[in-house]
């Protein structure tokens, strides 16, 4: 079944076509993978995928549904979740406030003041935070509830941002470059996180320059260079997909 259907998509900025004529699938259920060189589109896809942008040309559906005018809250109340390039946690308040404001959508409201911890806490806020701390402890963040997001090493910040994204019981979940900046014991974490999220039946599409921990954990990959779908099929036939090669070669930036 199609969880994700992308048509013919094409982004133009200033006389840049960022993306051609795009058309992706993501099947429910799977890891699919995006990859591509430097300035290759895979950002500008996920903008306009999760309605941070919009195509000059072009459809996408999600669960069946129109959603290319849609703006992001309404996108991501349908069920689509998202991690940034940049870390996007509030690095001020602890950690599971962090996940519990990333269930926000789902409290009858008073969320913030969960966080003040008042006697007369709501039923539903009782929940989330046991929610909360479910997700905080599959991460592996559950000692490290009550500390400041800030406070924490880089790594366990980019799952906390994960988890948050989590917390909003997405059926699909945009991971944009998730292991940028770990170390390779944290890369590995992730992915089996990543995998253990699919168990849990949440569809991943995730853009990684990491190519080793794409290959590992996707089912399918796609490859973009200079805005064009130049190969698309199994981790293996992508590896050894000719195009691919010579993309990588010349690539401007080598990352
Ligand atoms: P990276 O791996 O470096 O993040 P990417 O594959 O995500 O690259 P994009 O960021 O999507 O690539 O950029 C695709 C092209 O579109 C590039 O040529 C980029 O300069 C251009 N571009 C992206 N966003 C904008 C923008 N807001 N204004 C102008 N040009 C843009």
């Amino acid at each position: 079944m199609l969880l994700l259907s992308i048509e013919e998509i094409t982004k133009e900025y200033d006389g840049i076509i960022a993306l051609d004529r795009i058309s992706l699938k993501v099947e429910k259920g799977s890891i699919k993978g995006l990859i591509g060189p430097n300035g290759a589109g895979k950002s500008t896809l996920f903008h306009l995928i999760s309605g941070v942008e919009k195509p000059d040309l072009g459809k996408i559906y999600f669960k069946g549904r129109e959603i290319t005018s849609m703006e992001s809250h309404e996108i991501s109340a349908l069920g689509m979740g998202r991690t940034f390039q940049t870390l996007q946690i509030w690095g001020n308040m602890t950690v599971v406030e962090n996940i519990m404001a990333g269930m926000n959508r789902r409290l009858k409201g008073g969320l913030f003041s969960c966080g003040l911890w008042l006697p007369w806490i709501r039923r539903s806020e009782k929940e989330a935070l046991k929610e909360a701390k479910e997700i905080l402890d599959s991460l592996g963040l559950l000692g490290k509830w009550e500390s400041i997001a800030s406070q924490l090493p880089y790594g366990k910040q980019k799952l906390l941002e994960l988890g948050r994204a989590l917390a909003m019981k997405p059926e699909l979940l945009l991971l944009d470059e998730p292991a940028s900046g770990l170390t390779l014991a944290e890369m590995r974490q992730l992915s089996e996180q990543i995998s253990q999220i699919r168990q849990e039946g949440v569809t991943v599409f995730i853009v990684e320059h990491h190519m080793g921990m794409v290959m590992e954990i996707a089912d399918k990959i796609a490859v973009l260079h200079h805005g064009e779908l130049i190969a698309e099929g199994t981790p293996e036939a992508v590896r050894r997909n000719p195009q691919v090669i010579e993309a990588y070669l010349t690539r401007r930036n080598p990352n």
